[in-house]
């Protein structure tokens, strides 16, 4: 940790050594820290060394509900990662093993972290279940993010086939979008 100091007031809270951060870069070679006040990513290099640390303070972590907005999300493998609402933006980590339950504990602690209040295990899932409209209406200051997460989902889930109302042929779309038939181009609503 030769890159990130404590302050006199700061304890860590919680440690892992094989994360990623972000979806591009596919190795999980960081270590990331949550202590009382921040947030730090260490980032690593070949052999371990520190490159450098990148800190986001908890006091930029949203709260909504007295609860931190940290969540369980999906990694580009597709695996549970953490997503972390800020606010000025998503950050998203992703651990080497643990899955799911790692990312509750991480949720579990932000939380404490941030309000100082325990949050049930039960809960520990964080606000972002996909197609779960009903948690994104509670949640009116991510809704903007999360509808548009949500959106390519939703598109998939609504996809129709039938056939051209005048000529016969096969037409496909997304539920409710006007689209011309490949074959007589009569515009049909699907
Ligand atoms: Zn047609």
């Amino acid at each position: 940790m030769a890159t990130y100091n404590l302050q006199h007031n700061e304890v860590v809270f919680l440690k892992d050594e094989s994360v990623m951060h972000g979806g591009a870069l596919a190795s999980h070679s960081d270590e990331l820290i949550l202590t009382s006040l921040n947030l730090v990513l260490v980032k690593k290099g070949l052999f371990g060394r520190s490159k450098g640390a990148l800190t986001f303070p908890l006091n930029q972590v949203k709260v909504h509900d007295n609860r931190a907005q940290a969540a369980i999300g999906r990694s580009n493998s597709g695996n549970a990662a953490l997503d972390v609402y800020f606010l000025n933006g998503q950050e998203q980590f992703s651990f080497l093993s643990g899955g799911k339950k790692k990312v509750q504990d991480w949720i579990g602690k932000i939380n404490f972290a941030v309000t100082g209040e325990e949050l049930p295990e039960s809960s520990r899932t964080g606000m972002a279940l996909p197609g779960s409209e009903m948690v994104a209406g509670v949640l009116k200051d991510t809704f903007g993010v999360f509808k548009a997460r949500l959106g390519p989902q939703l598109a998939a889930l609504t996809k129709v086939a039938r056939k051209c109302g005048s000529c016969g042929a096969p037409i496909s779309g997304n539920q409710g979008q006007a689209i011309a038939c490949e074959y007589c181009g009569s515009i049909q609503q699907l």
